[in-house]
């Protein structure tokens, strides 16, 4: 399998978001500098020098100072030699004109803003650091050093949210005519902040019909925009897609660097230790920085490809399919295939097998739908 994409790992931030799950620490106090370092001998370690597209997420990368960033993406930029799409996430209140414009001399040409929302309660409700007024400057810092695609993450499903407030924000990013929104519903994950409050019933959660309707909302919207969906929380203007999720999607190869991020090398699906420090200590002690890691079977790389592929609008492609694992769709899927389709959630179209409007807004069930060891 020939790798070509890298997802590198910052897992800091300058305050920790109410709902938030991911691999990431409260910025102060950490070794930040000696981070950078370890992840900078971690990408050198590896064997690849070229990549099609390259994402920096996190945690938050813009919460780096410029010192650090400098150092970092002069780093990415002399190991790697990046052929497309090189992303960044950022909080918009962090992405001042000279740190934009230092991504943007490193040749950064996709930013990934976690917005969320523009109704000030809702922000304050999910911790989060920026204001209103701080998407406004940050996406005028972007367009101002020519930053080529601009990407805004919206969040619906959440506690005290309305829909008439999702329709808001949804009005005013397509008002700023941003390239690409990616738009995902609330989960309660356990370990956050939200989830104790919901347990002590100190947090309401609309009920999972409000949600539904907010997504449906949602893709009535973007069908009538100048973003079309592409994915089911996805839509992008044309040539604004995001290029390096679809390699997830697609269920192709990855490199991951940094702490707790994941790859998916040589048929390896493999995540690193989660820690910093003991993401630090593995890399000094010149171990790779492994937590764990599976070769999955031809059966679960089949479900994983139907898993991934039907999150797209075009679907899964059969004669990739019948090209990858030597054998047609039909014979591993093909009564699964015809139940959906005879209830209207799934559809074929020029060699795809997709999900219908009814079919994405139960996604799990058709998902689960796919799979072979049940
Ligand atoms: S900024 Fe992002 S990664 Fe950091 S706590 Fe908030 S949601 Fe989590």
């Amino acid at each position: 399998m020939d790798v070509k994409s890298a997802y590198i790992h910052i897992p800091f931030c300058v305050r920790i978001c109410t709902y938030c799950d991911f691999n990431k620490y409260y910025i102060q106090n950490q070794p930040v500098d000696t981070y950078i370092d370890c992840l900078i001998k971690e990408m050198e370690n590896s064997e690849v020098r070229e990549l099609e597209t390259v994402f920096v997420g996190g945690g938050t990368p813009t919460a780096l100072n410029m010192q650090q960033l400098d150092r970092l993406l002069k780093a990415i930029t002399s190991i790697f030699t990046i052929k497309g799409e090189f992303s960044f996430e950022a909080n918009p209140d962090e992405l001042t004109l000279e740190k934009v414009q230092l991504l943007k001399d490193y040749g950064v040409n996709r930013l990934s803003m976690g917005v969320q929302t523009f109704k000030p309660e809702l922000l304050d409700i999910l911790g989060r650091t920026h204001k209103t007024e701080d998407i406004y400057q940050s996406v005028e810092n972007a367009r101002s050093v020519g930053i080529e695609s601009i990407s805004l993450d919206l969040m619906y499903h959440l506690p005290k949210q309305t829909l008439e407030d999702f329709k808001d924000s949804l009005e005013r990013a397509l008002a700023m005519d941003i390239d690409h929104i990616s738009s995902y519903g609330l989960i309660l994950e356990p370990k956050t902040q939200f989830y104790n409050m919901y347990r002590k019933g100190q947090l309401q959660v609309p009920n999972e019909d409000i949600g539904e309707e907010m997504y449906e909302y949602l893709l009535e919207r973007m069908s009538k925009s100048e973003m079309h969906q592409y994915e089911i929380s996805n839509f992008g203007k044309r040539n604004h897609e995001s290029e390096h999720n679809k390699v997830y999607w697609k269920n192709e190869g990855y490199y991951g660097f940094g702490a707790g991020a994941s790859g998916y090398v040589n048929g390896e699906r493999y995540n690193n230790v989660n820690p910093v420090n003991h993401y630090i200590k593995k890399i000094e002690n010149n171990e790779r920085p492994l937590l764990d890691s599976t070769f999955p079977t031809q059966t679960e790389q089949m479900e994983e490809e139907m898993f991934l592929g039907l999150r797209m609008n075009k679907g899964v492609s059969k004669q990739r399919f019948n090209e990858k694992f030597d054998q047609p769709i039909e014979q591993v899927y093909g009564q699964t295939i015809k139940d959906l389709i005879s209830k209207d959630l799934l559809f074929e179209k020029d060699g795809y097998i997709a999900m219908t409007e009814r079919g994405k807004v139960i996604g799990n069930t058709v998902f689960e739908s796919f799979l072979l060891n049940v």
